[in-house]
């Protein structure tokens, strides 16, 4: 079993379709093992995205992720990371592959509905950074 962090972003929660995206991943036999719906800050996005500091689009996403509620979770399931990264699909939601979250919920390379961790390491650090391990059942 593997874990991974998923994050509902801005865009998707403002359009109410928190509940179809967590049935994709349930659907795909991910389960929510932990949960939170919160408001981060400026200081918390900074430091969640911080591996994008030198980027010129790092303000933009920061500023994106702080515009609104996020809902955090961490899915669970047999191959949990590459699974979430491939019903999200592309980063740029014109790239993302038919019936994926981005290609039905996205709007724009910023506005992309969805974070999933990348990669074994980045699922646990990102994990801790929401949960801790109390929350995570
Ligand atoms: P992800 O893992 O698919 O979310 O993509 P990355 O980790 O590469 O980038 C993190 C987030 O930064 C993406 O989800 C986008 O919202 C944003 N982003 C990445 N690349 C670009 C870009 O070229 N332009 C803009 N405006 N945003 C970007």
């Amino acid at each position: 079993m593997e874990q991974t962090l998923s994050i509902i972003k801005p865009d998707a929660v403002a359009k109410n379709v928190v509940g179809r995206i967590i049935t994709r991943f349930e659907d795909a036999g991910l389960c929510v093992v932990a949960m939170r719906r919160m408001q981060l800050s400026e200081k918390d996005a900074g430091e969640f995205y911080a591996v994008h500091r030198a980027r010129p689009f790092y303000k933009d996403l920061v500023s994106f992720m702080i515009s609104g509620p996020v809902v955090v979770m961490v899915l669970q399931g047999a191959g949990a990371i590459a699974k979430n990264r491939e019903l999200m699909g592309a980063t740029n939601p014109r790239d993302a592959a038919p019936g994926t979250i981005r290609a039905d919920f996205a709007d724009s390379i910023d506005a992309n509905a969805v974070h999933g961790s990348d990669g074994p390491e980045t699922a646990a650090q990102e994990i801790a950074f929401f949960f801790p391990r109390r929350e995570i059942n």
